[in-house]
Order: C-alpha cells, then structure tokens, then sequence
C-alpha cells in the first residue's frame, strides 16, 4: 500500500524525538554511533555530517542541525554571552543560507556539542534551540532556547526567566560533560573503587559542589562507576583524606552476597588513583565530605 509523503516538520520531530530519548538514557555523553541518524517512517536520515551546520537531504532548505567539534578551526568552544550562546560558523560554508531559513521561520534546530573526541566521540545534545539573531561580519549565529517570536516585540517577564533558566542549565550540562571528560581520562577510564572499565556505566563524581561557571577541577574529582558513585553521594560509602575505602557497614546485610562483592569487600582498600600525583583528589574536600 502507498504511503503518503512525510512532511518536513514529522522529518524535524523524529529527529527531536530521537534526540530527546537518547539525552534521557545516556545524559551528556550521547555515543555518536547511536546519535549520527535516526528513523522515520522505517528510513534512516542523517541527523549530522563533516560540516557544522547539516540539512539532510530530505530537508528541501532548512537546516536540521549545529555541531560544534572538539579542537576545529572555527568551532571550538561554547560562548555563552548573555542571553544567548554564540555560534560561529565557517566564512565559505554554503549550508548558513540554511540555517537562516530555519530562523527565520521559527524551527526549532538540534544542537550538538563534542565532548569527547575519537576514538568513539560523544556528545552533549540541545535541543530544541532556536537561532534567532546573526551577524554576518563577526560569522555568530545567536543560538536561544525560545523562538524568536516570544523574543520580538513584547518579551515578557516568563520568557526571559525561561531563557535566563534554559542558558543556566546548558551551562550546567556543559560543565558536567567537560568534568566527567577530564576525570575519566585521568583515571583511565576506570571507577576509582572497584576498577569497572565500562565506559558508558562510569561518571565524574565531585567531591564537593562545583561552580557550573568555574572550570572543571579534576582534584574535585573522582572516577567512579553508577552504583558507587551513587554510594558515595549518600555517603554508604567515602574515601578517606590518605584515599582509603570506608563503607557505612550498618547499611549492608550480612546475609547479602552483592553487598559484600560491591560494597563490603573494599572495606579499608586503597583506591585507585591517576598516574599524575598533581590530578590526585584534594585531601581538604574529602575530609569535608
Ligand atoms: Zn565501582
């Protein structure tokens, strides 16, 4: 039986939709494997490619997506300025008559942040953002959270709190996504208290509460795999100031084989820490955890 055609705005939903469902299952730290195309109606379309800006081919003229890659000429950071976060993009690139035409009429675009880089990138995902501004001499796209037409005329005091509310969270996740970057590689992609090496089930755990302005402090750090981060956040377990394993005995049955394997048995264990002695955790935070 023949289907109709789909429409560009079901092509731009299920690509939000995939977004969405991939952000709530792996956090900051999305695999590209699984990101880079998504399904519709039972065919696959590319959500990205080589260049920052991407519209598939399904797309007549509208962009789809931004990416910015780690360490590339023109997109190598995230400037969050005001109430938007800049976006540069490339003097020759073709694609910016795109996104132009995605702002102007209000479509909400997907944004994608690098932050891991190969082998097996990962990235943080935004979306739905809005582009709603640019400036052709400078090369920015101003990315929003809200479309443009709350943002012209009259702005009210709800969309800017929305705004200020959707910028702070982006810097938080960027944040977040940058720490467990640099505290994964200092540990070696390891959990510093039982040594687990599988990559999508390890964090960035702080010691203390970080600034989402600041920059990461690896010494706040600690590599730590879900359940014993998770410990460690309610304090079942902690790490002493000379970085020996303690655990909230009272918490675990004797009768629990688990427990013992996960918890009890690195009782008094030394963790393990980076090679480098200056990314070794700060012996002051841990004994005011
Ligand atoms: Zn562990």
């Amino acid at each position: 039986m023949p289907t109709a055609p789909y429409s560009e705005h079901e092509i731009r939903d299920a690509a939000l939709a995939h977004c969405e469902a991939l952000r709530a299952a792996w956090g900051e730290a999305v695999p590209a494997r699984l990101l880079r195309r998504f399904p519709c109606r039972g065919e696959w379309i590319n959500l990205y490619a080589q260049q920052g800006v991407f519209k598939p081919k399904q797309l007549s003229d509208t962009a789809l997506s931004l990416r910015t890659t780690l360490g590339s000429r023109y997109q190598d950071e995230v400037h969050v300025d005001g109430n938007t976060i800049d976006y540069d993009y490339a003097p020759s690139d073709h694609q910016n008559a795109y996104v132009k035409r995605a702002a102007d009429q209000n479509l909400p675009l997907i944004y994608l942040v690098q932050v891991k880089a190969k082998p097996d990138p990962e990235y943080m995902v935004a979306s739905p953002v809005f582009v709603t501004g640019w400036n052709d001499r400078t090369r920015k796209f101003q990315v929003r959270f809200e479309p443009i037409a709350q943002a012209a005329g009259q702005v009210s005091e709800s969309n800017l709190i929305e705004q200020r509310y959707g910028l702070r969270v982006m810097r938080a996740r960027l944040h977040q996504a940058h720490f467990r970057r640099e505290v994964l590689a200092a540990y070696r992609n390891r959990c510093s208290i039982c040594e687990l090496r599988v990559r999508p089930l390890l964090d960035g755990a702080h010691i203390t509460p970080d600034s989402a302005d600041g920059e990461p402090i690896i010494q706040n750090g600690l590599a730590m795999c879900a359940s014993h981060h998770r410990a460690f956040d309610r304090k079942i377990l902690r790490v002493t100031e000379d970085y020996t394993v303690e655990v909230d005995r009272d918490q675990v049955s004797a009768q629990d084989r688990a427990g013992k394997t996960t918890l009890l048995d690195h009782h008094g264990q030394p963790i393990c820490l980076p090679k480098d002695e200056a990314q070794w955790p700060d012996r002051e935070r841990l004994a005011a955890v």
